[in-house]
């Protein structure tokens, strides 16, 4: 088959990590590499889920 098709590298991320709400263009909150709201958003994402080593 020569359907091949290279899927973007950079996935657009459209909803918070947080609370999984949809990002709007002036608010969020950008934070090792992923978009949140705020800065509360970024915390509770970072809280919620245990720590699994550091981003490569
Ligand atoms: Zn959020």
């Amino acid at each position: 088959m020569a359907d091949e098709q290279k899927a973007p590298t950079e996935e657009k991320q459209t909803n918070c990590l947080g609370c999984g709400k949809p990002l709007k263009k002036l608010r969020r909150y950008y934070r090792n590499g992923k978009l949140y709201c705020t800065r509360k958003c970024w915390i509770k994402a970072t809280k919620s889920k245990p720590q699994e080593g550091e981003q490569k």
